[in-house]
């Protein structure tokens, strides 16, 4: 199977009904939901901070629908908005490294899959690293690592909290060895992170996979999932294969995690801000 499509590929798990895809509903107005089926006012979505009325599944958002969800009006300042991956390995698959970068930019308006930046959060200044997924599946490579370690340093030495939202698909393998340090890197930062004794809140958001489950997204001091997202480091076909036995119902969905004791907390998009406003001052005191 080519790379590029590994990215597109929807797991038993993911709570997505594939029969969605088939039938076609004008665009611009309706959206229709990937779990239930149901047609929604797309006016009714928005107002609902794009969760379905009827089943509570909860749409993907771009990082700029996050920023606006959980950052204080007129307070967010990004940072190395700019700073994009280069194509060290001269990587071709289905298609080059470059034209999967070129597509993404052009599909997301942004150079990288990562949008950082400092803000304030009900009055409480917090420093944000938001992923992407349709910036080539949310991937980790050098500029992702590089962005998520500078925000993570910038937390450190500002002692300002830091919280990332995450949503991959893993290690950017078109930039082989170099996108696997990047797990290293960012997972050494927030050690110095935790010696320096600054908070850090980890948003796991659908589906958030491979290296980045692996490294950042896992290392909260209180880490958060939405509803129904796909948390976990292979997929459930390649467990089943290796471990030889059938997977438990469930598995590697937040509420599972939340159960066996990965995760600290699942929270609807809804009460996000203020759980995280209430965690940052017991945090903060
Ligand atoms: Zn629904």
């Amino acid at each position: 199977m080519p790379i590029s499509e590994w990215f597109h590929k929807k797991g038993k798990n993911s709570g997505i009904n594939p029969s969605s895809e088939k039938r076609e509903i004008p665009e611009g107005i309706w959206s229709r939901c990937a779990a239930c089926n149901e047609i929604i006012f797309q006016g009714e979505l928005f107002r609902n901070h794009r969760v379905c009325p009827k089943c509570n599944y909860h749409f993907p958002l771009t990082p700029w629908e996050r920023i606006n969800l959980l950052i204080d009006e007129n307070t967010f300042k990004e940072f190395n908005p700019h700073l994009c991956s280069k194509d060290p390995l001269e990587f071709v698959a289905a298609k080059s490294y470059l034209e999967s970068l070129s597509q993404a930019r052009e599909r997301t308006g942004l150079d990288e899959a990562v949008v950082t930046g400092e803000g304030q959060l009900n009055g409480h200044k917090v420093i944000l690293g938001v992923m992407d997924f349709r910036f080539v599946g949310g991937s980790m490579g050098s500029v992702v690592g590089e962005k998520i370690t500078r925000i993570v340093e910038k937390a450190e030495k500002e002692g300002i909290p830091l919280i990332t939202v995450s949503a991959s698909g893993g290690a950017r393998m078109q930039e082989g060895m170099l996108s696997l340090a990047q797990m290293a890197k960012t997972s050494a930062a927030l050690a110095r992170l935790h010696e320096a004794r600054v908070s850090y809140i980890a948003i796991l958001t659908h589906p958030t996979t491979g290296g980045v489950a692996a490294s950042f997204a896992m290392l909260g001091d209180v880490i958060i999932s939405e509803p129904r997202a796909l948390i976990g480091f292979a997929g459930p076909r390649v467990i089943e294969k290796t471990m030889k036995q059938k997977l438990p119902r469930g598995f590697q969905t937040a509420e599972f995690l939340l159960e066996h004791g990965m995760i600290d907390m699942v929270v609807p998009r809804w009460e996000l801000k203020s759980t995280i406003s209430k965690l940052l001052e017991f945090f903060t005191g």
